[in-house]
């Protein structure tokens, strides 16, 4: 009964108990603990460990849990610029290094993290050994449509490395196009010219004396083909157990080499291209747009370098088998199948990682800490919560991926919500992507919080935020939650981009605690606040005797995807607005041959808008209807009317496992054509962005690909589904 616990404490109470326990003193101890050290993937058993014993102390039952992972760690590596001239004295032509990139990260006096001597290399994960030598070309962000750009000026790529900025879309993917046009090697730079308008060009003193990029700062991250499927790339679609058989990972992981370097190692790189080839704004816009080293004096040639200039590019990796570790806490409630996952990653590429994750770390463990007090005050949640400390999430969502593959049976008949925090904080403005599903619930818990920045008195988070919340993509782990069990999902944080906050070094030595306590956010301030918005969110979910998911706002959702499929349709160059709508743009694949007739095709949106039309009906019903039973719960009802009581449980149970059942109707298990693990219709990570969302991704592709034949069947699957969501909830 939804009422029975509030003897021992209220809802209202527990809400004090949320937004008052949080500290900003607290949230920096554990940011000091998880930061001091490395805690690479499958290198952090020790974290793990005091994660679990301190959750245990607050009086949540906690594991460690262990899955059998194919992962790599970096053992040796080279970038060096080789030209080729004549020996003065000998007449003949010798090699001779003109630059040696040292790969390495500036030591700074200021920052502690920067100091240790058992830092971890810069890398990628999941690249690929090996040694090459060639020339090299500049392919801009290697979107899809730049390595084409280049295709078609003749611009041979072929046995040439690429060097490609950082940007726009998921690192992985720059590297999978190199490869398939048959490049030996990538290079990948950051660019300072992406960091707006705090930059040393502009005179801004950079880290640690002022907001500006540290020019030695390097870019880690995996390059996994991350929309071909997350998880460990031996064992798609089930769990890394001990003793499980392994798939080849060819196709799932590069084949050539790949190294990220910062921008004052690229700068002699990019120089000896000065001159050779085409210039980028030759290509357009998106070739000029955010190139910030031209005072520096690159000129932006696309090269190729000649036979006497070329890169010589090793990367030596230990690939093993080894164990990753995922915190599991659970606190029981009273209903046993409906049960809210909450979770964050601990693993980092560096020893620091104080905005990715561990503010989100930080901010876990205060939320936990934060339950912890309601259970000793005698609080019972009415749903079950699963705290996650994930491991492997920066190789490509690995812990979660596997644990959401073993309990997948489970968390399909009682998984209610996934909520993922990972960049906590990195800076003052909120951020949020989210089914529909769960929009209201952000904007009701973000009304309730107050925003540390304020211009006026009062105002909360929500009043201060614009208020845009994205689609899922995918680059956390969200992903196997929302894609593969169809579990609605949402990822929040401080994590946006404001014009005057001092630049994040994402996957860089310098997202260190000192960066974070002097730039990041000093007095911690913001993780409280985000504690208390994880919490709230928590509790209106648990708490709620009507699961808080809104169905009105899937129906209208679904309805603006069609819009936007039909607009792609009338328009081959869509709106551009926003940073998003062009990389999307930019990284779309585009057939050449027409398959099936385009105009049948857009005949048959008229039948997906029906359809939707019938589940907005629904819907709204639903909705009213959830409204009336909640008003009615928490009406007192005396116990001699036991019977209507008993009655009003079944109709909420009854109700709230329609709404636990909406985003279901929305996987297709054969899943999108050319990666059969993502098996949301709706939902999927874009084939080549990787982290922007793609919406109604197998019917977008067809599209894209010129096949109308194709897309005519996905009209099929994707009617189907909404008219299974439609029966759902009727
Ligand atoms: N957050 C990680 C990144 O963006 C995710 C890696 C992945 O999804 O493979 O690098
Ligand atoms: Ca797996
Ligand atoms: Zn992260
Ligand atoms: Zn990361």
């Amino acid at each position: 009964w939804p009422g029975h616990h509030k003897k021992h404490l209220t809802y209202e109470e527990l809400q004090t108990i949320l937004l008052d326990t949080p500290s900003p003193a607290k949230a920096a101890e554990w940011q000091q603990y998880y930061t001091a050290g490395p805690h690479l993937a499958g290198q952090n058993l020790s974290q793990a460990e005091w994660t679990r014993d301190r959750w245990e102390e607050w009086g949540i039952k906690s594991d460690v849990v262990a899955y059998e992972t194919y992962i790599n760690y970096p053992v040796d590596h080279r970038l060096a610029l080789l030209e080729k001239s004549k020996s003065q004295s000998t007449d003949e032509e010798v090699w001779k290094v003109s630059f040696e990139a040292t790969l390495k990260e500036d030591v700074l006096d200021e920052d502690p993290t920067t100091q240790l001597d058992d830092s971890i290399p810069t890398f990628h994960g999941y690249s690929a050994s090996g040694n090459v030598t060639g020339s090299f070309v500049y392919v801009n962000y290697g979107t899809y449509a730049d390595y084409e750009d280049l295709l078609k000026a003749n611009i041979s790529l072929e046995g040439k490395i690429a060097v490609a900025r950082y940007g726009g879309i998921f690192r992985g993917l720059k590297v999978k196009r190199a490869q398939d046009l048959g490049m030996i090697g990538c290079v990948i730079f950051t660019d300072p010219g992406d960091d707006g308008e705090l930059t040393e060009a502009n005179g801004y003193d950079t880290y640690p004396n002022g907001p500006a990029r540290n020019p030695s700062s390097v870019q880690r991250g995996s390059v996994q083909f991350l929309s071909v499927a997350p998880g460990d790339p031996t064992t798609p679609g089930y769990p890394s157990k001990p003793g499980v058989p392994r798939a080849p990972v060819d196709g799932a992981i590069p084949s050539i080499p790949s190294l990220p370097i910062s921008f004052v190692e690229a700068l002699p790189i990019l120089k000896a291209l000065n001159g050779l080839g085409p210039k980028a704004k030759d290509f357009g816009e998106y070739w000029t747009r955010n190139t910030g080293l031209g005072y520096k004096g690159v000129k932006y040639n696309i090269g190729p370098s000649p036979e006497n200039v070329v890169l010589n590019l090793i990367n030596e990796q230990n690939y093993t088998i080894t164990p990753q570790w995922d915190v599991i806490g659970i606190i029981n409630g009273t209903i046993p199948d409906e049960v809210i996952v909450v979770g964050n990653h601990r693993d980092a590429w560096i020893a620091g990682g104080a905005g990715d994750p561990n503010s989100g770390s930080a901010v876990l463990n205060e939320v936990i800490r934060s339950f912890g007090q309601a259970l000793e005050k005698g609080w019972k949640p009415l749903r079950t919560i699963v705290f996650a400390s994930w491991d492997g999430e920066e190789y490509g969502l690995v812990g979660s991926t596997e644990w959401v593959e073993e309990y997948l049976p489970w968390l399909s008949v009682a998984n209610v919500a996934y909520l993922n925090v990972d960049v906590g904080v990195r800076s003052p403005v909120f951020e949020a992507s989210a089914a529909p599903l769960l929009h209201k619930l952000i904007y009701d818990v973000t009304a309730l919080v107050q925003s540390p920045n304020q211009t006026v008195k009062g105002q909360t988070v929500r009043d201060v935020w614009d208020g845009y919340i994205s689609t899922m993509g995918s680059g956390s782990d969200f992903t196997a939650f929302q894609d593969y069990a169809g579990i609605p999902s949402l990822s929040f944080g401080f994590g946006g981009e404001a014009e005057d906050s001092p630049i994040y070094h994402y996957h860089s030595n310098y997202d260190s605690y000192h960066w974070m306590a002097e730039f990041g956010d000093p007095g911690f301030i913001y993780h409280k606040t985000m504690a208390q918005i994880l919490g709230l969110s928590i509790a209106k979910l648990t708490e709620s005797p009507l699961i808080a998911l809104n169905a009105t706002d899937y129906a209208d959702g679904l309805k603006g995807y069609i819009k936007k499929v039909e607009a792609k349709l009338a328009s081959t160059h869509p709106e551009l607005s926003t940073e998003d709508d062009i990389f999307e743009f930019r990284a779309r694949a585009v057939g050449t041959e027409v398959k099936g007739d385009p105009d049948i095709f857009g005949d048959s949106l008229a039948r997906l808008y029906q359809s939707v039309g019938e589940l907005q009906s629904a819907a709204i019903k639903l909705d009213a209807k959830a409204e009336k039973l909640s008003e009615k719960a928490n009406e007192h009802i005396p116990w001699w009317k036991w019977i209507s009581k008993l009655k009003l449980l079944h109709e909420i149970r009854f109700t709230n496992t329609k709404y636990k059942k909406i985003e279901r109707a929305f996987l297709y298990e054969p899943g999108l054509d050319s990666r059969p693990w993502f098996k949301h219709v709706v939902f999927a990570p874009g084939l080549w962005t990787g982290y922007a969302g793609a919406v109604f991704p197998g019917l977008v592709e067809s599209i894209d690909n010129k096949d109308f034949e194709k897309a005519l069947e996905w009209v099929d699957i994707i009617d189907n589904c909404i008219k299974t969501a439609t029966k759902t909830i009727e």
